[in-house]
């Protein structure tokens, strides 16, 4: 019970943080107490580090150069004050692992939640960074150039953040268990299998992005977005994709592909 009321009020402290700073829409905190009560009450304090590294870095990086990005938002299908879908859709899996590590414990619990988070952060940090690029993306599946902020392209700037934000998770996973006392052999697995994670989920988020994400097109503006209601205030109507398919359901998606692989390529129990 004392773990719970601690996990509250570090998630309160957290959100409270992201509410002040900008970074949280007010559902954007209650995710933030969910998931944030969950990972620290049911997984560890382990679990709560990686979600304040991501929760940091990715707040501090949609501030990065925020001016230069102002023109991109009506596009996205959401500002950048996180909302609950978004908390859900980037910790969801990692708090629902946490479930599953507080029923039957294993340290592989702890390997898919780092693929989980190595799979968000790539894929907030290559959006963040990659809208920067000096380059226009290219869709991943087909290569032609693509305006920039629409979700499936690639950029070689936006790839790097997205190596760097999976590494990132998979060396402070590897630290925390190497703190424990988990021998530099399985540590340096973690990290490896986090990171390599972390990456591909990553571009499988850019593939669903590609091909199976609902795209709206604003007839006012005669623009794509993601939005079903445009910036402008104009309804907008569904120009291909899956319909129940939306940005937070392809992050949710490439979460799980993460965990998956850092599951697949883990190297615990030997
Ligand atoms: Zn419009």
């Amino acid at each position: 019970m004392s773990q719970v009321l601690i996990g509250l009020v570090f998630s309160a402290a957290l959100g409270g943080l992201g509410y002040w700073r900008g970074a949280l829409s007010p559902s954007g905190v209650l995710g933030a107490l969910i998931v944030g009560t969950l990972m620290y009450s049911l997984g560890g304090l382990n679990w709560a580090i990686l979600l304040v590294v991501f929760f940091t870095s990715s707040s501090a990086l949609s501030f990065y150069r925020q001016r230069d990005k102002i023109g991109l938002a009506e596009k996205f299908a959401k500002g950048h004050r996180r909302d609950l879908g978004q908390a859900l859709a980037n910790a969801g899996l990692a708090a629902l692992l946490a479930a599953g590590a507080a029923v039957w414990p294993s340290p592989r619990w702890f390997l898919a939640a780092t693929g989980a988070m190595a799979a968000v952060n790539a894929d907030t940090w290559a959006t963040e960074i990659g809208v920067l690029s000096p380059t226009r993306p290219r869709l991943i599946t087909t290569g032609q150039p693509i305006e920039t902020g629409t979700s499936g392209g690639l950029t070689l700037t936006g790839t790097a953040a997205a190596l760097a934000g999976a590494l990132l998770i998979g060396l402070v996973a590897a630290g925390l268990r190497l703190a424990e006392g988990a021998s530099p052999g399985s540590a340096l697995a973690l990290a490896g299998a986090g990171t390599a994670a972390g990456l591909i989920g990553s571009l499988v988020d850019s593939l669903l992005g590609a091909t199976v994400q609902v795209v709206y097109f604003c007839d006012r503006c005669h623009k794509e977005t993601e939005r079903a209601v445009h910036g402008c205030g104009q309804a907008t109507r569904r120009l291909r994709g899956w319909p129940w398919l939306n940005n937070d359901g392809v992050n949710f998606l490439s979460s799980t592909a993460g965990a998956l692989i850092a599951m697949t390529l883990g190297g615990y129990g030997h």
